[in-house]
């Protein structure tokens, strides 16, 4: 098999997903290719629901990029048909100086943002189930809600094959070259060009991307479900909101309680590191759980059992920035990668952006601050 195409996209995750879409909706010779079954559970895009927020803590800079987000999403849903985001507002809360809201109250202030200030008791009038200390503060904001990320997915790989875009699981892209007018891929069945090639290989992308200078540590990541019991009122997205709290026994985050598994919940980074993307224990385990439940009982006493849990993949670089960016040395190769923990929501944002690299090399979207070269 040798077939040319103006697009390989290399992995079809959240990212490449989007990217495939937004190169069909262009009109380009898409191929992409996913080493698992299409919309799997073994990479970074499962696990039911991503948290969307605008007043990003992360950095100011994100909050352009998360409003195209929130047009491409409406926007998938409207020519789907199908419901992605449920809108819901999310509390940020820590304590006095806590750097998580210090960085929420930069980007409202810099864009302007709407936002509302709570004191721990004011919180817990509105969103009975949390428990403050009385010195705790937090930023309620509306203009947030989660996606159905393994709806997402699908919903831009059937688009994109609607389109006209070629998109095979179960094909692992085992090269790549650039050569004369664009890029050959080798894969476990064929061999493919194209002019363009774009890297969208989430945990993996440190092995593909080797001559980047990118050091991406990957780390497994859970998310747990617990019972909520006769109080299921009180979880209700009416009553309690997406949440993400900077506390000193770690970061956390989670969800108002959506099925009969109850709330969902998960730490934030401090997972160890690991060596290889191929050997994660994707299962659960005990001390997956005691681990989760000291934050539980001190802020939100009286959570159930345990009901349900999956294993995630973080890929993060070194500042928790993404990298996003044409391949320094091989102009016709575009990347997105490092996406640190936070990523999703901007998958539809970033196919956009992507497919702007792979046709002209340049975006009107500001990626700056996600450039390759700041690690060298
Ligand atoms: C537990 C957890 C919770 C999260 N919560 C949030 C949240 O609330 N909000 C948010 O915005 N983000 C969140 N994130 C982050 C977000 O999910 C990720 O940043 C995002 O999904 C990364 O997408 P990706 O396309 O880079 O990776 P993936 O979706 O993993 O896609 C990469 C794909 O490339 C494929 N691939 C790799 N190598 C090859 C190869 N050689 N050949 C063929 N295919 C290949 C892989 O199989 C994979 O399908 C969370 C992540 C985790 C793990």
């Amino acid at each position: 098999m040798n077939q040319t195409f103006d697009v390989i996209v290399l992995g079809v995750g959240g990212m490449g997903s989007a990217t495939c879409f937004e190169l069909a909706r262009r009109g380009r010779r898409v191929l992409g290719l996913e080493q698992f079954p299409l919309v799997h559970s073994q990479g970074s895009s499962h696990g039911h629901t991503r948290i969307i927020r605008t007043a990003y803590a992360e950095h100011p800079g994100y909050v352009p990029l998360v409003r195209l987000a929130f047009e491409r999403w409406y926007e998938l849903e409207q020519l789907t048909g199908r419901h992605l985001l449920t809108e819901c507002p999310c509390l940020n809360f820590g304590p006095p100086k806590s750097e998580h809201v210090e960085g929420v109250r930069a980007s409202v202030r810099e864009h302007k943002l709407a936002a509302e200030e709570l004191t721990a008791s004011q919180i817990t009038q509105r969103f009975p189930a949390f428990k403050f200390p009385a010195d705790y503060t937090g930023i309620l904001e509306q203009a947030a809600g989660f996606l159905y990320v393994e709806e997402c997915v699908r919903a831009h790989i059937d688009s994109a094959m609607s389109l006209g875009a070629e998109i095979h699981g179960e094909e692992a892209i085992t090269g790549w070259e650039a050569v004369d007018g664009g890029v050959r891929v080798t894969t476990n069945r064929g061999t493919y060009h194209a002019a363009k090639l774009v890297i969208t290989a989430g945990a993996w992308a440190t092995r593909l991307l080797a001559d980047l200078g990118v050091r991406l540590v990957v780390m497994r990541q859970t998310l747990l479900w617990f019972a909520v019991g006769s109080r299921t009122a009180e979880f209700r997205r009416n009553r309690f909101p997406l949440f993400i709290g900077e506390t000193p026994g770690g970061t956390f985050y989670g969800f108002p309680a959506i099925d009969s598994h109850g709330m969902k919940i998960a730490r934030h980074y401090g997972a160890p590191e690991l060596p290889n993307p191929d050997g994660v224990n994707w299962n659960i385990v005990d001390a997956d759980i005691t681990a989760m439940r000291p934050l539980m009982d001190e802020y939100i006493p009286g959570v159930g059992a345990f009901t349900k849990g999956q294993v995630c993949m973080y890929t993060v670089s070194p500042d928790h920035h993404f990298v996003i960016d044409v391949h320094p040395a091989h102009p016709q190769v575009s990347v997105a990668c490092g996406f640190s923990g936070h990523g999703f929501k901007f998958a539809s944002a970033v196919g956009e952006v992507l497919a702007d690299l792979a046709e002209t090399g340049t975006t009107r979207h500001g990626i700056g601050m996600f450039s390759a070269k700041r690690f060298r």
